[in-house]
């Protein structure tokens, strides 16, 4: 077995860019070891004061919206832009859904070839819509790395977009024309959450269509109140196939950053999501801490069967369950 990086050649690493320093490094953070979660700790902390000069960017949607697509089109003309752009992307083998998504091995094929890029598929398993339990600690070392866009793709579920709001600067909701609100899958909450939204695959015959769809759009966003931070969510039209729209769309992500850097909500926002993550992490290290437990695991497995016929209130079994564990 290799010897596993020490903390200051992991850390030496990822601030030199090293891009297979920094893929086992994200490796590492994501891992459920308890032997790995100190030097995971250790690490974030290390790199932390080299982190967060970055733009973190939501990208969401259906499947079949299309967002590999803009987010290979879009990552490329930022990095033509001389940004350095890291991807945190849903790795299709790892999605139960079915779909255009599955099997597609060519995503983002270019983006990833290229060197200022850096592209991270999350881990299957334990994933909501793509967004892992690490995805904050993924994106912090992506940043001490030197990225300086971080694009967080998530597949349309729900819980998911709100994981990602919760960890992003700017939520970008892609959608399509031409489909009903239920087609696509969208929630009213999630239009809710979006900074922007652009109606993708406006190009050929869908051009029309799409013009039209953002007329509706920005009018059903409008009726919205405005949210704390000020900002009226602007929608757009674009295609990843022609380019078009795409160089409007990081026009907006500035226009966005320098009004909430000067509205001071850049930083307040983040500080609540350091809030979040905090609250994030306690939950789940009581969680895996409450169900690693031997004696818990027992009781668990039994009172389980006792749930599944009727025999047992839940409600109960868990606040006996909890009882013992915090009585050890
Ligand atoms: P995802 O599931 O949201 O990641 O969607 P994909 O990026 O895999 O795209 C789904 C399909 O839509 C693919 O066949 C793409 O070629 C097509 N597509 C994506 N973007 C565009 C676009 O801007 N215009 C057109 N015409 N097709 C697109």
């Amino acid at each position: 077995m290799r010897k596993r990086k020490s903390l200051t050649e992991f850390k030496k690493g990822v601030l030199a860019g090293d891009r297979v320093v920094l893929s086992q490094a994200i490796t590492l953070v994501e891992s459920n070891l308890e032997t790995d979660s100190k030097l995971a700790g250790d690490l974030v902390q290390e790199l932390l004061p080299y982190a967060g000069n970055s733009i973190r960017v939501g990208i969401t949607g259906v499947p079949g919206v299309g967002k590999s697509t803009f987010i290979e089109s879009f990552g490329k003309m930022l990095v033509d832009k001389g940004k350095k752009v890291a991807v945190l992307a849903v790795d299709p083998s790892s999605q139960k859904t079915k779909g255009s998504i599955l099997g597609d091995k060519t995503r983002m094929e270019k983006l990833a070839s290229d060197k200022r890029a850096f592209i991270r598929p999350s881990p299957s398993g334990s994933t909501l819509g793509g967004v892992s339990s690490k995805t904050r600690e993924a994106m912090l070392i992506c940043e001490a790395a030197g990225f300086d866009v971080i694009l967080v793709e998530t597949v349309g579920v729900g819980q998911s977009e709100i994981a990602v709001k919760g960890m992003v600067d700017f939520f970008l909701l892609l959608m399509l024309s031409g489909a009903g609100d239920e087609l696509q899958g969208i929630k009213k909450g999630i239009m809710e959450m979006a900074d922007g939204m652009l109606i993708n695959k406006a190009d050929g015959d869908n051009l029309q269509p799409a013009k039209k769809a953002k007329a509706t759009y920005q009018n059903a966003l409008h009726l919205f109140p405005l949210g704390e931070n000020n900002w009226s969510p602007k929608v757009l039209i674009g295609s990843s196939i022609s380019g078009m729209g795409l160089p409007e769309c990081w026009q907006m992500i500035e226009d966005f950053q320098s009004k909430m850097l000067g509205n001071g909500f850049w930083e307040k926002n983040r500080a609540e999501q350091r809030l979040k993550w905090l609250d994030d992490s306690i939950q789940a290290l009581l969680g895996r801490a409450f169900y690693m437990h031997p004696a818990i695991q027992k009781k668990l497995n039994e009172g389980k069967k006792q749930v599944l016929e009727g025999d047992l209130n839940p409600m109960n079994l868990a606040r006996e369950l909890t009882s013992h564990f915090l009585k050890k």
